[in-house]
């Protein structure tokens, strides 16, 4: 029975019999956290005979002959380029690969625009009022590099097939000091969407009033499926911008931290040749080169995408209990409340969960006092501020099961307890 069409008087009742519940926990003083979207030691382990590929004993030459042992090769050895390009589903030539972060790499792209600007057009430190459009919710750290470049952050709202596109369309096209976007195209952080192809092909015929406006396509998940059957390839996102006469209105970012090892994966970037120059323009006062032996190191372990595919799966037959079985509780738990609703992603590292306006934060608080962690309510919106107070990020594959669905039922507790509290308080 929906709480929303319960009388004062049950809804006191259902309220005490919980708190009772939640004294209970309190005193086993839990320690749990469903706030870290990294993987569980048992994927990192999965990677381990990756370091077996590359020993003493090994060559350590690239494909093109380079000695990787050296300095030199700014732009990433050949194969790996292969490797990256194929993850994201475009050319090699239009990729550079990076050191350990993909993160980085947007960085360092978003300080050269700052002090350098891109492609010859004004530096954007020397735009008053710029800004930044930021799908919300969306990755908190993408908001951080912005927000620390002194962009003004516009939220945009997301919907099942992405971004609201009429929003975005609209502010591109009508201001000049508007000068990118965050994107995650494939299994959102944190929605775990997929954006449609409508969508892409949106995005790819944009009419940014600003000439230097940058798409930062940032597919962190695009071989992240934790269903094996649900192979959803996307569009290029860099042809498709070359056919709509826009080849550089984006960046595109993958990296294998989620694949291998985070922080010792390798990154990359896919763009334009007319891009790819200018980024090398300044990485190479930046660096003399990338750990090419850790590219090499990548490729002679999986020789192509369908060695990561085939690495990919093993990924998901980890991860896809644990997403299951949070499912499996929020259902029994919370199913026919009328107080909430979550996604079922077919991939990514995150669900994400809306409670009833109003009442994230003081849900996550409460599982914080209850024992468990979960990322601060807001981090999904830009400067940390979600307005209607709803979304809460779950982050099921670091923790083990028994830890799982223990943190998930304290935590659907904890959204009915803020739940019941905020009608009755309205109710009075
Ligand atoms: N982008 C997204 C969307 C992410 O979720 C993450 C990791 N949480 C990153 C980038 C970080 O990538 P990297 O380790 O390559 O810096």
């Amino acid at each position: 029975m929906s709480y929303l069409d319960l009388s004062t008087e049950d809804l006191k009742k259902e309220l005490s019999k919980l708190k009772s519940e939640m004294e209970e926990i309190k005193a086993l003083e839990l320690n749990l956290d469903l706030s870290r979207g990294k993987p569980d030691k048992e994927q990192l382990n999965l990677s381990m005979e990756m370091l077996n590929t590359v020993n003493s004993k090994s060559i350590l030459d690239a494909e093109s002959g380079m000695d990787c042992r050296n300095y030199g090769g700014l732009d990433g050895i050949p194969e790996a380029k292969q490797l990256m390009a194929d993850m994201m589903g475009t050319r090699p030539e239009n990729v550079i690969v990076g050191g350990n972060s993909s993160l980085t790499l947007m960085y360092d792209i978003i300080s050269h625009a700052m002090t350098d600007g891109l492609l010859g057009e004004k530096p954007w430190c020397q735009v008053e009022d710029r800004k930044f459009l930021c799908p919300a919710p969306g990755y908190d750290r993408h908001f951080a590099i912005t927000e620390h470049f002194g962009m003004k952050l516009i939220p945009v709202p997301m919907n099942e097939n992405g971004p609201d596109m009429d929003v975005v369309e609209e502010l591109v096209s009508s201001d000049d000091t508007i000068k990118g976007i965050w994107c995650v195209p494939k299994y959102e952080n944190p929605m775990g969407i997929v954006f449609s192809d409508e969508t892409i092909q949106r995005f790819a015929n944009l009419k940014p009033l600003a000439k230097d406006f940058r798409i930062f396509w940032d597919n962190a998940y695009c071989v992240h499926s934790i269903y094996q059957n649900e192979e959803t390839d996307i569009p290029d996102i860099i042809s498709e911008c070359e056919k709509a006469g826009n080849p550089d209105m984006v960046y595109e970012f993958c990296s294998t931290s989620k694949i291998t090892f985070p922080g010792s994966g390798i990154s990359a970037v896919a763009s334009s040749p007319a891009n790819l120059i200018d980024i090398k323009g300044f990485l190479k006062y930046a660096t003399i080169g990338p750990d090419k032996i850790n590219q090499l190191r990548h490729v002679r372990y999986f020789k192509n995408i369908a060695g990561i595919k085939a690495h990919m799966a093993k990924h998901a037959d980890i991860l896809r209990p644990k997403f299951e079985a949070v499912d499996k509780i929020l259902n029994d738990e919370l199913n026919g409340l009328g107080i909430a609703e979550w996604t079922k992603p077919n991939g990514g590292y995150f669900i994400s969960f809306n409670t009833l306006k109003g009442c994230a934060s003081d849900t996550v608080t409460l599982c914080s006092k209850m024992g468990v962690a979960f990322t601060p309510a807001g981090a999904t919106y830009p400067y940390g501020n979600d307005p209607e107070d709803q979304n809460i990020r779950i982050a099921p594959t670091f923790a083990n099961m028994k830890d799982i669905k223990l943190a998930t039922k304290i935590f659907a507790l904890s959204v009915k307890i803020v739940t019941l509290e905020k009608l009755i308080n309205k109710a009075a």
